[in-house]
């Protein structure tokens, strides 16, 4: 029998272009359920009775945001999940794939790549610590319903995503797309500001593969602990940005202005991702920025 999987942030980054992944699954955004209301959300649940929920949606942005609301962004997600998690088991949902990040794990351990045991060896950055807690809470929401109740709920963290649908607009984008957009609209042989000093370090995942990976997540990952989806190599930010740019053919001098850093580095280990997915192959950073650029060209057209 087909198994019915309903997506929650399916209008996101994620969920739209998992949308062309997957499109037989059911995708809702905020205007076709509040998930701050339990009523709204478990009467959802209760209307499509999914055989699997993908629990995606959050309150998500970059390191500014998360710097100047920490407030939104612990309380948004925080009763998101706590709504999402209640409502799955009371509507009788058997199986649960929830949205961490990578940023729920501790700002710096002793050995790195960090594996999933290292969750709580230690506070998330500063810089996303609400969001990186309100995670962890999720996390140990679906340990406590497995664990009394039986279930088969889970959780996976991807690593900084990018890629087609990602927000470009600079109150909501990543480091990766704000950089693509201040570089394609800067004019040839000006200086682009960047923030930070380049320095730290980020394992970039491209949007398609965390797609990809999905479907073999929520037929495989039925362990307790949670899966950390990433590519096996990072780069500095500096070597990221400048990547960009000759990807995208800018004559243009890059200027790091020292702001904001964030988090050193949070590179996670795949290894287990690896074991459960045996023969997934990552997509290199230059061909996903790439890919990227050209979807920006296409659809700022
Ligand atoms: P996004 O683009 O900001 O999308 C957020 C989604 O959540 C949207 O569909 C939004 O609906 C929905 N949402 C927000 N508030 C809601 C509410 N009150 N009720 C119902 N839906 C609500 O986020 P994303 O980048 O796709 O992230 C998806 C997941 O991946 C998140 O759990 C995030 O923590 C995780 N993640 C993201 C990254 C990354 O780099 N982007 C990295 C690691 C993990 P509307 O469009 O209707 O507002």
């Amino acid at each position: 029998m087909k198994t019915k999987v309903l997506v929650t942030g399916g209008s996101g980054f994620v969920g739209k272009r998992l949308q062309k992944f997957k499109p037989d699954w059911i995708y809702l955004s905020s205007s076709d359920v509040d998930l701050l209301s339990y009523d709204d959300c478990l009467s959802t649940f209760k209307k499509y009775k999914p055989d699997a929920v993908i629990h995606l949606a959050a309150r998500v942005g970059g390191i500014k945001d998360n710097s100047e609301k920490p407030a939104e962004f612990f309380h948004q997600n925080i009763t998101m999940n706590t709504n999402v998690v209640h409502a799955c088991y009371e509507a009788g949902v058997k199986r649960l794939l929830a949205s961490l990040s990578t940023c729920a794990f501790p700002n710096t351990v002793e050995k790195y790549p960090f594996t999933e045991e290292n969750i709580f060896d230690g506070p998330p950055a500063e810089t996303n610590g609400a969001y990186g807690f309100s995670k962890r809470a999720l996390y140990v929401h679906t340990l406590a319903y497995r664990k009394q109740y039986g279930l088969d709920y889970s959780c996976f963290c991807p690593s900084n995503l990018y890629g087609p649908e990602d927000h470009f607009d600079p109150q909501k984008s990543h480091f990766i797309p704000a950089t693509i957009k201040k570089l394609h609209e800067a004019e040839e042989g000006s200086t682009v500001e960047i923030w930070g000093t380049g320095k730290p370090l980020r394992q970039a995942l491209f949007i398609d593969d965390l797609c990809n990976a999905l479907p073999h997540l929520l037929e495989r990952h039925h362990d307790e602990l949670p899966i950390i989806v990433a590519p096996g190599s990072q780069q500095c930010i500096h070597d990221i940005v400048t990547l960009c740019k000759d990807i995208m053919g800018k004559n243009v001098s890059l200027e790091f202005n020292g702001n904001l850093d964030g988090q050193y580095r949070k590179d996670g280990s795949n290894a287990r991702f690896k074991e459960l997915c045996p023969g997934f192959e990552f997509t290199p950073l230059a061909e996903g920025l790439r890919k990227t650029y050209e979807w920006y060209c296409e659809s700022s057209k």
